[in-house]
């Protein structure tokens, strides 16, 4: 008998090994399961793969008997299941991306680099005869380590927790040796059941009606898809919650998907304080030991609820009951490189999988999730109002051609646009007057998004990037050195001195064209947080990545927002999700339509759904909140469409367009990037794919076409899109065209990817 190997190598296919007799001494086949790793002699290298198959023949060119045995087999048990194995080839086949690297994706790197999962659970104690008199005077490390192991007591402690306190791992290897400490497995203990720690609140009929579904379908062990479409504010985590309670009290797992680990701490209190649970937080800033940790936990069933960011729909579960993905249209959901999944599309096969019900709670959902209501492939719940006092907020528009926008004086007379109109910032002082907060959306950070020459027209512009330079600078710095001006890259991180003259003309009238989140706060400062100007002063607080870059900022920043007093919040779209501001009572836009006149054809979408995001950030509490969008085109039907009938009206009437041009989600895509050094080899390469492809396909061509930004980091991108009526039709045409496309000659020494489905071209 042969092993299949899935080896994470970029090649499309398995690998055959024999076993030599011994190999698994410890159990009681001879051969290693199915979902165990084994670590293989792959050419030169050794590589740790996972046994996919057994088989009794080879059909690689080499014959049975000479075929490479294994080296060894690192497990006894399958690390992953039948399901898991599933899905690795689900995603394999729907990404067409190879099996071996899929399971790279999946399996945490220490498990990756085949370190023993019994790490966690490995336990020292300080054995009953060992004492102090057992080490020589000289051998003061060793007994300093000792005592530390000591003060553990009988039982001892993890390995795991013995390193973080800065025991050596040779040390506790000197001291097994002496015979003075021992090393035991200790059990996990199995959970004890989940109670609740807090009432649940009274719902709302809509509610009641929606966690009713979601509870008969986990009852009945059905399969079903919801969309939560729910407005802002309206209860959807209360939904959440008292669905859970029924599957946690079934003695079944959570999983709950966020878009961003920012909001984890607030989520993990709310989850925290109505279930006394084991919860586990996943996220993208854990250490490799932690990663691990919670991946043996949800694995073992020892996680009771489960709140991650994407990947976290790739971990195995004992007995998963319910499935939630929170704000379902965020686009931090699909994965970006690497294998390019969709977690709320996973998160589907995977309640499929397991016969469980898949919540996607939003209050904007994705025109592909609307096509799936109307395919009958989810069931819609909606949530159409507010729990109590609390309105959503009406908007408004500002026409910014009609009003003037605010003037500024500066120290020098010299007078400037601060580009937010007069009856703004009327609004603005009210508020804060009124004793409310106030919340300033601008989705681009730094100063200024371009220095301009105004003598000669010249741009600062990224030597490595299609891209113009950002402008960073800050004025009310306490250290305005050179750190805090400067030109940035936003795409590629190039850094650059703020020019005094232009290097084209020389002319010194340089100036930063545009508002980022600093300028706006300076503007800000000036008219309210300014003695001369202003009776009141209130704190303008920035928000954004240059603001929360430390670890402990945005948690200091929450609590200095939730303290309540008047304040203006300016921030990009960090702010837009999910946050619960009660005393925000007005949300401005100064320019957040912007995205209407976008090329991709996805961003009146995307614009929408951040707009009605962040308005919906508004009047929160008790008090009702007032949205102000400041705009140049007030007469853009879309935006007119938003403003008067709301995201859902204006999101059908855009797959109505969609149907129209035959887009997705009314039709299927497949992104094909290519990178190299030219844009000349990048696109000869993309043609030379395009008359590969099998004849009569029947898929529509796009391109290939420069990428939007053709230049990044020094590199070009072409890109080639095929569209398709059907699903399958795509699929069959890259099962058989995709592989040989990258063995194609022109694109050796090019970087070929391809997005299923992709959110953006
Ligand atoms: P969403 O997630 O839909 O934006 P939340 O779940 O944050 O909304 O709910 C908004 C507010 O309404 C929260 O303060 C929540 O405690 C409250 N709330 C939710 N459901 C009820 C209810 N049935 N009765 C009273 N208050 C509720
Ligand atoms: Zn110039
Ligand atoms: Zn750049």
């Amino acid at each position: 008998m042969l092993v299949q190997v899935a080896l994470p190598v970029p090649l499309y296919r398995v690998f055959d090994y024999s076993v030599p007799v011994d190999v698994n001494a410890s159990s009681s086949s001879s051969l290693p399961h199915i979902g165990c790793r084994v670590e293989v002699s792959f050419g030169r290298q050794t590589l740790i793969g996972i046994v996919v198959a057994h088989t009794s023949e080879t059909d690689s060119s080499v014959p049975a008997n000479k075929l490479k045995p294994i080296n060894k087999c690192l497990d006894a048990e399958p690390i992953l299941d039948a399901n898991m194995l599933k899905l690795a080839h689900w995603l394999a086949r729907y990404y067409h991306y190879p099996l071996g690297d899929v399971l790279a994706v999946i399996l945490p790197n220490l498990v990756r680099q085949g370190k023993s999962l019994d790490l966690l659970i490995t336990h020292w104690r300080v054995l009953p005869h060992a004492s102090d008199n057992d080490f020589r005077a000289n051998a003061k490390k060793q007994k300093q380590q000792f005592d530390m192991l000591k003060l553990h007591g009988e039982r001892g402690a993890s390995e795991d927790v013995l390193l973080l306190e800065g025991m050596e791992r040779a040390f506790l290897k000197t001291l097994e040796d002496k015979g003075l400490i021992e090393r035991y497995i200790e059990p996990k203990q199995a959970p004890s059941p989940v109670k609740l720690a807090k009432m649940p609140l009274d719902l709302n009929d809509e509610q009641q009606l929606a966690v009713a579904a979601i509870v008969a379908a986990h009852e009945a062990e059905r399969y079903t898809g919801f969309l939560l479409n729910g407005i802002t504010g309206s209860g959807k985590t209360e939904v959440y919650l008292q669905a859970m309670q029924a599957v946690l009290e079934a003695g079944k797992q959570v999983l709950i998907l966020v878009p961003e680990i920012g909001l984890t701490p607030q989520t993990r209190a709310r989850f925290a304080s109505r279930f006394a649970a084991h919860i586990v937080l996943l996220h993208s800033g854990m250490n490799n030991t932690h990663r691990l940790q919670g991946w043996q936990d949800c694995r073992s069933g020892h996680a009771q609820i489960i709140i991650g960011t994407r990947s976290a729909v790739l971990y195995p579960f004992a007995n998963l009951g319910l499935i939630v993905v929170d704000e379902a249209h965020d686009g931090s959901y699909k994965q970006q490189d690497t294998l390019r999944y969709h977690a709320a599309d996973v998160a589907l096969y995977r309640g499929l999988q397991y016969n469980i019900p898949v919540v996607l709670g939003t209050a904007t959902p994705s025109l592909e999730h609307l096509k799936l209501v109307d395919d009958s492939k989810l069931v819609e719940c909606q949530l159409l109002t507010r729990p109590g006092n609390a309105k959503p907020a009406t908007m408004q528009l500002i026409d910014a051609r009609l009003q003037s926008t605010h003037q500024q004086t500066t120290d020098d007379g010299a007078r400037y646009d601060t580009g937010l109109t007069d009856a703004l910032i009327g609004a603005i002082r009210q508020t804060l007057e009124a004793g409310n907060q106030v919340l300033i959306f601008l989705n681009r950070r730094g100063y200024a998004p371009v220095l301009l020459c105004e003598a000669c027209g010249w741009q600062a512009d990224c030597p490595r990037c299609d891209a113009h330079l950002t402008v960073h600078y800050n004025s009310q710095s306490q250290h305005n050195t050179y750190n805090s001006s400067y030109l940035k890259c936003h795409h590629c991180d190039w850094q650059a001195y703020i020019p005094t003259v232009c290097p084209d003309c020389g002319s010194q009238n340089v100036d930063a064209k545009g508002m980022g989140t600093t300028r706006l706060s300076e503007n800000l400062h000036a008219i309210f947080a300014n003695p001369q100007a202003s009776k009141e002063l209130y704190p303008i607080i920035q928000i954004d990545r240059d603001t929360t870059r430390r670890k402990d900022s945005w948690e200091n920043i929450y609590q200095r927002i939730n303290q309540g007093n008047p304040a203006i919040l300016v921030g990009t779209q960090m702010v837009a999700k999910g946050h619960h501001f009660p005393n925000v009572t007005l949300v401005c836009l100064p320019n957040a339509d912007r995205g209407f006149l976008s090329a991709d054809f996805r961003s009146p979408e995307h614009t929408a759904q951040l707009m009605v995001q962040v308005a919906g950030r508004a009047g929160r509490g008790d008090k009702s909140g007032r949205v102000l969008i400041q705009t140049l085109q007030p007469d853009n039907e879309l935006l007119l469409k938003l403003v008067k009938d709301g995201y859902l009206s204006f999101a059908r009437e855009l797959l109505q367009e969609r149907k129209m041009m035959g887009l997705p989600p009314h039709s299927h895509a497949a992104l094909i990037r290519c990178e190299g050094k030219t844009l000349a080899a990048t696109t000869q390469a993309l043609k030379d794919a395009v008359a590969n492809l099998p004849h009569g396909h029947n898929l529509a061509v796009l391109g290939p076409i420069d990428a939007p930004m053709s230049k990044k980091n020094s590199r070009y991108h072409a890109q080639l899109l095929l569209l398709a009526k059907d699903r399958r039709q795509l699929h069959h045409v890259l099962n058989q065209w995709w592989q040989p496309v990258l063995a194609l000659p022109s694109a050796k020494y090019l970087k070929l990817t391809l997005d299923i489905d992709p959110v953006g071209w």
